[in-house]
């Protein structure tokens, strides 16, 4: 078992960004990648809208820079990932191999009794790890609309990143589902490549900023289906052929070559649940505490960027919160010895 004073869960801008201020604050700082190496920005092309990045970089690079900038100050990134923790006592106890019964469905979908059950046993192995403080940073997971043939043509066809994928369908047709930035972006990454790209949206109005709607409704590579709903994806025993949507009621089915998902995220809290409080939605609710505002339901784990922040979700808001959760710790290290 190896001590730690702080542990980061979390390598996208948040973690970093944290690692990046607790290790000038000479604050001994372990930071988990996990295997989301860079986390959401890693699937984005260009970064045009975070404050000093004026020539578009992209995501992957930007990632692998505030990987550089937290070493060059001390941060060690650990590239394991977190399978079990527990808040219940201090130093709070971390798990990178689990017991072969346990494994991350477990956490996410398990019953209460299963979890604690599950808990117990896991407590009768040591933890790898034990640290003195904590900031979760995991981030959050594309969304599934969990339709028939999704599954099962998952990366033959079926995609939720655009942006690895585009490439893959030079003169194709593929379709979009989503109203949001994130399907306006996946589209205009898609229109690079593909010969159509067809959106298909449950509403009559994009949620998409402005911008974003202008650029994408502006190709002449774009249609959109409004009003629409996805109801099945199938194909032959390689890949996607045909999707059925249904639209104001009136189902067609729709030869295509991909289908890309883009509706939305959820928070990576499976981990945490029966030791932090999380909201309706799973994301981890912070204390209103009267100094520390990145301090969870547990003294000594704080927790930063979109695990709890389902409103803005920004890299740039992640970053900052990084920061905040990042001189948090440090005062409540002061404050402690
Ligand atoms: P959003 O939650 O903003 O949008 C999700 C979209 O998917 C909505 O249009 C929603 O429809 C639709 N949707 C959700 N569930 C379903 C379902 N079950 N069936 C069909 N459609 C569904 O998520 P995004 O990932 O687009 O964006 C998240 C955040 O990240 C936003 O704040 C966005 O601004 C930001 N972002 C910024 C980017 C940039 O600036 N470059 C790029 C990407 C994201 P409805 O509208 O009807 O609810």
């Amino acid at each position: 078992m190896k001590k730690l004073q702080l542990a980061i869960i979390g390598s996208g801008p948040a973690g970093l960004t944290a690692g990046i201020y607790t290790s000038r604050a000479r604050i001994e700082t372990t930071l988990f990648a996990g295997l989301e190496i860079g986390g959401q920005l890693m699937y984005t092309s260009g970064i045009e809208n975070f404050p000093g990045v004026c020539e578009g970089k992209t995501g992957p690079l930007f990632m692998m820079d505030l990987q550089k900038q937290a070493m060059r100050f001390g941060t060690t990134i650990q590239y394991e990932q977190i399978t079990a923790v527990d808040f219940t006592k201090k130093p709070f106890a971390l798990w990178t191999n689990l017991p072969p019964l346990m494994d991350q469905k477990t956490f996410q979908s398990a019953g209460e009794d299963e979890l604690l059950q599950a808990m117990q046993t896991i407590r009768q192995t040591e933890a790898n790890y034990v640290a003195d403080v904590l900031i979760i940073a995991t981030g959050a997971s594309s969304i599934t609309l969990n339709v028939p043939g999704e599954k099962e043509y998952f990366g033959r066809g079926v995609s939720t990143c655009a942006v690895c994928d585009a490439a893959f369908y030079q003169d194709k047709n593929v379709y979009v589902i989503g109203g949001g930035d994130s399907a306006m972006e996946d589209s205009i990454a898609l229109t690079k490549f593909a010969k159509q790209v067809t959106i298909i949206h449950r509403g009559d109005a994009f949620r998409a900023s402005k911008i974003m709607q202008e650029r994408v409704l502006a190709n002449p590579k774009v249609k959109v289906m409004w009003n629409s709903n996805l109801k099945e994806i199938s194909g032959d025993s390689k890949i996607v052929k045909t999707i059925k949507v249904e639209t104001d009621g009136k189902l067609q089915e729709l030869p295509t070559d991909g289908v890309f998902l883009a509706i939305g995220h959820q928070p990576n809290t499976g981990l945490f649940r029966q030791q932090l409080n999380l909201d309706r939605k799973g994301y981890i609710e912070l204390k209103p505490h009267e100094i520390y505002s990145t301090m969870t339901s547990v003294a000594g784990v704080f927790a930063a960027g979109d695990v709890t922040d389902h409103r803005y979700r920004q890299a740039i808001v992640a970053a900052g919160l990084g920061a905040q959760a990042a001189l948090d710790v440090e005062h409540y290290l002061l404050n402690l010895s």
